[in-house]
């Protein structure tokens, strides 16, 4: 990298700038917990809703409240019937995910503003529109980023597209995330920089799947500022 030169930072925002699987896994627990008291047993619960979100996120994308919709079907497919109770015991679990307040990784947000000073930085994520939008404007980091791409899977074709439109230059433009398959993997393949930051609640599955292995890795958000 050129000192001193202009770079354009694609940032994923999902436990990159602030937390969010965390509330996918207490909101699994509580369920797992729920259907345990019914007499289903939590690894054929949690096998079960596996194999469903893998066939609904390909349908309704991803987010918390196909997430709920996806609990629901699981509960439909082992108990037979989901009593009224239960539906909205587990809508409200996607609707505590949706609306939670969003609590930022630490640093980010005096990170992001130095950042900004130097850089374009612009919110690259994937998931449900409204939703992602949403937590940009409750998180207060908006003015830092010149813009937000809201992606519905984030795979080289869809990198390729938002680098195109928008005419980044593929010298200088980074793609910085927690996860390796869609931060890091899927955005070398078009060509990006990339920064990989893990996040405490990574799976080890996920970890295996770094095929391309990133520019750089590092171990907190605030280390962006010793590189850019
Ligand atoms: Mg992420």
């Amino acid at each position: 990298m050129t000192p001193g030169l202009r770079q354009t930072l694609l940032v994923d925002a999902d436990d990159t700038l602030w937390e969010n699987n965390s509330y996918f896994i207490e909101a699994l627990v509580r369920f797992l917990d729920r259907m345990e008291g019914l007499g289903q047993p939590r690894q054929i619960v949690e096998r079960t809703l596996r194999e469903r979100e893998r066939a609904r996120t390909r349908i309704g994308g991803y987010g918390s409240l196909n997430f709920a919709a996806s609990l629901e079907e699981t509960a439909e497919i082992l108990l037979g019937t989901v009593s009224p109770e239960l539906s909205s015991e587990i809508e409200a679990l996607g609707r505590g995910i949706y609306d939670h307040a969003i609590e930022l990784l630490p640093r980010v947000k005096e990170t992001a503003a130095t950042l900004a000073g130097r850089h374009d930085l612009w919110i690259v994520t994937k998931g449900h529109l409204a939703e992602q939008l949403g937590k940009v404007e409750r998180s207060g980091l908006r003015p830092y980023f010149k813009g937000v791409e809201v992606m519905r899977e984030k795979d080289p074709d869809s990198y390729a597209e938002i680098i195109d439109r928008h005419g980044f230059d593929l010298a200088r433009t980074w793609m910085i995330g927690n996860s390796p398959k869609s931060d890091i993997v899927a955005s070398a393949a078009a060509g990006l920089q990339t920064v990989y930051v893990p996040h405490r609640t990574l799976w080890e599955l996920e970890e295996a799947s770094m095929t391309r292995p990133p520019t750089l890795t590092l171990v907190t958000f605030q280390d962006l500022l010793l590189h850019f």
